[in-house]
Parts: structure tokens; sequence; C-alpha cells
């Protein structure tokens, strides 16, 4: 199962501050056991952003968000609601919020931080990838990761190994910074390449102590019984 954390709700206030609709998108997959998605968890995140002023255009929950053919499958009655916010917070692993992005060209915001892929993933069968970085930063690269498709975890552009939107590493590879470039532009977000993201805090990298004093961290740590 992929465990997953919230983020701190100050920080997504943060994020949403210059945002007024927004659509929550929620996995029911490992969220559900890790106990940061399900339809309550969606629910009291509605009330406090409508406590804050936002409008919440419409609230939805599918099994598995890793899957990009099962979100475009089961989005369709909610199109026109999607299409009404500026934004999706999205309660999923990185996975989750990369196919979301994926699908639907829209700045998502991530709900949850990735802490481990410690164990089967959903459905996951996409080319999507996330590096367990405990700090999701995929609104700020148009729903692609800068640490799994860079292959130097660059944060803030390309480098100058870059050669007509191929990777330096291998002239077979897109270079994630132009993946990340053109998602954002298809988005019509191309200013938030302005946003400078600081350099990668390793040591979140690390479940929290907080999360491994939890029974659920137990659960998955024990040994063969
Ligand atoms: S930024 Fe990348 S590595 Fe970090 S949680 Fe998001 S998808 Fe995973
Ligand atoms: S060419 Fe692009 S993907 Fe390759 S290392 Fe440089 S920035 Fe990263």
């Amino acid at each position: 199962m992929v465990l997953t954390e919230f983020k701190p709700v100050e920080e997504l206030l943060i994020k949403l501050k210059d945002e007024k609709k927004i659509f929550i998108l929620g996995c029911g997959g490992c969220t559900e056991g890790a106990n940061t998605g399900g339809k309550a968890v969606l629910a009291s995140t509605k009330e406090k952003l409508e406590n804050e002023g936002k409008i919440v255009t419409g609230v939805m929950e599918i099994d598995f968000l890793c899957q990009k053919a099962l979100i475009r499958a089961r989005i369709k009655p909610v199109l026109d609601e999607i299409k009404n916010a500026e934004s999706i917070l999205v309660f999923s692993c990185g996975i989750g919020v990369q196919s979301t992005s994926a699908v639907l060209a829209k700045v998502c915001h991530p709900a949850l931080n990735t802490i481990t892929f410690g164990g089967i993933t959903g459905t996951w069968q996409g080319t999507e990838r996330c590096d367990t970085c405990g700090d999701c930063i995929l609104d700020y690269t148009g729903g692609i990761c800068p640490y799994t498709a860079c292959p130097k975890k660059l944060e803030n552009g390309a480098c100058a190994g870059q050669s007509n939107g191929k990777c330096e590493t291998d002239p077979e590879r897109d270079c994630g910074w132009e993946l990340i470039y053109k998602s954002l532009k298809k988005m019509n977000k191309l200013d938030i390449l302005n946003k400078f993201i600081p350099p990668r805090d390793y040591s979140k990298i690390l479940p929290s102590p907080a999360l491994r004093k939890t029974r659920l961290w137990a659960l998955d740590e024990e040994e063969i019984i």
C-alpha cells in the first residue's frame, strides 16, 4: 500500500489563495487504507474550504487515481463541474496527481505527501513515476514529477544539456522540463514557471516520527506471521 500524509491545511490555503473555485477529487484506493482519503475526508475538506470562502464546484471519489483509463471512464459526468473550477485538489499519491493532471490538463494541487510505496500500488499501470519525496510539488510542475522525469532531479528548469526537447542523458528520452513546459502551456499556466522551487529537503523522504508511531505503520512493518 502507498502511504501518504496530509499536507498542512495552512499550506493548502496558501496554494489556493488566488483561486475561488475548486473541485475536490479523491482516490478510493490506498488513501482509504492510510486514512488520508475517503468520503468523510473529502466532505470535511469541502466544509473547510467553504468556511474559507471558496466555492467547491464538485466532489468525486474514483477507486484508483493511478489509472488514467479509469479516470477517463469515471470523470465524464462531472466534466462541467471540473471545467467550472480553477483547479483540482487531489487526495492521492503522487502517481494519482500525475495521472489526473495528464487526463484533465488542469492545475492539480496535491493535498497529500507521498511517503512510501511499500507495497502493491493500486492499479497503477501507466508511465507516471513518483520518488516519494514527502513534499509533493506537482501543482508547480504541470503534473509532471521533476524528480522522476529529469534524471538530475532539477527543480527550476532544464539544464544546458537539453537538445531539441530531448535529455542529454539519452537522445531518445524527452527532457522532463520540456514536458513540464508543454503541460503548463496546455493548462495556460506558464506563469507558474516564475515560481522558485526551493531545494528538495531530503529529510522529508523519511516517514515522519508521528507516522512511525501509528498502528498502521506497525502493521505495514510487521514481520511475517
Ligand atoms: S513531487 Fe514527485 S516525488 Fe514528490 S510526491 Fe510528488 S510525484 Fe512523488
Ligand atoms: S536534459 Fe532535461 S531531463 Fe535531461 S538532465 Fe537536463 S533538465 Fe533533466
